[in-house]
């Protein structure tokens, strides 16, 4: 079974997290088994990046997903930073400022959508306000239960500016993000990315997978669907998205524009006859 149909979340079932194990690599034995596969999915990635840049038809909006330590920075270094910097985009969404605050919670995002022929990466996304939001209780149960239907009706809307969305989320255990934690403490190059909240937030792990649960349960539909990535072992992780989206992309039957010149005439005129 290719990947775009083995991970992803069938529009309209739930979303159940626990029956899904982070810790599994269906498919590869290890790392090693798998480096050739990582290999030919990063230069597919590349080639039909090209192809999308080049065609200029549409677009790709990839949005990663993932408590703390989950991994969303890994895979757009990994997968992601086997594309061509030139079509490729990162937009990262943090606690809203003040200005955001007084827009609708699309606004920052609608933004920062992709342009024709470009690719952007959301690094966390709108559905942070049904997320954190909901969690810490930061907005009344009636704003937040509404954008489920805002959020699918705003991906629609881009989907239908040939817009292609792919969503996923990167599932870790909890002994996995604690083993993290750990190392971010020992290594003084990630030091900067942790805080004592991040430990805090751990007690709201429960509240967490239910607001996910039903966040991808909810928006998880045929024109843009949720995947639910495996992501304790990051090989594999990098491994799924990568072929998630070579997959998707080659559905697209893509092609590089026709050229607008007489491409013979070319030839002729300055090859053939030597006139330069
Ligand atoms: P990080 O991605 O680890 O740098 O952290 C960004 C922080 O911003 C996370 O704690 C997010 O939960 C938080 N954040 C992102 N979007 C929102 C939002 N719409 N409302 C509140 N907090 C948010
Ligand atoms: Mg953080």
């Amino acid at each position: 079974m290719n990947y775009l149909h083995r991970f992803k979340v069938v529009p309209g079932s739930k979303a159940k997290l626990w029956k899904i194990d982070p810790s599994s690599h269906p498919g590869h034995k290890n790392h090693k088994s798998a480096l050739e596969e990582i290999d030919h999915y990063q230069q597919k990635l590349r080639e039909l990046q090209e192809l999308l840049c080049a065609e200029r038809k549409h677009s790709l909006l990839i949005c990663l997903q993932a408590l703390d330590t989950g991994g969303k920075d890994g895979v757009i270094n990994h997968v992601l930073g086997a594309m061509n910097p030139q079509g490729c985009r990162v937009a990262a969404f943090k606690e809203p400022s003040a200005e955001e605050l007084a827009h609708d919670f699309l606004w920052r995002v609608h933004k920062v959508a992709p342009a024709n022929g470009e690719v952007v990466i959301f690094n966390r996304s709108h559905y942070e306000d049904v997320l954190v939001v909901r969690v810490h209780k930061l907005v009344p149960k009636e704003v937040w239960s509404r954008r489920y239907d805002q959020i699918n009706a705003f991906e629609k809307e881009l989907v239908a500016h040939d817009t292609q969305i792919l969503k996923f989320y990167l599932h870790i255990s909890r002994d996995e993000q604690l083993k993290r934690f750990k190392q971010r403490l020992d290594d003084p190059a990630k030091q900067w990315k942790i805080s004592e909240a991040d430990y805090k937030e751990r007690a709201f792990w429960d509240d967490y997978m239910a607001a996910y649960e039903e966040a991808i349960s909810r928006c998880s539909t045929e024109y843009a669907p949720w995947f639910i990535i495996p992501a304790d072992h990051k090989w594999f992780r990098d491994l799924a998205i990568a072929r998630i989206v070579v997959e998707h992309l080659e559905s697209m039957k893509m092609k590089y524009p026709k050229p607008t010149i007489d491409i013979d005439h070319i030839r002729r005129e300055y090859h053939a006859a030597k006139r330069i």
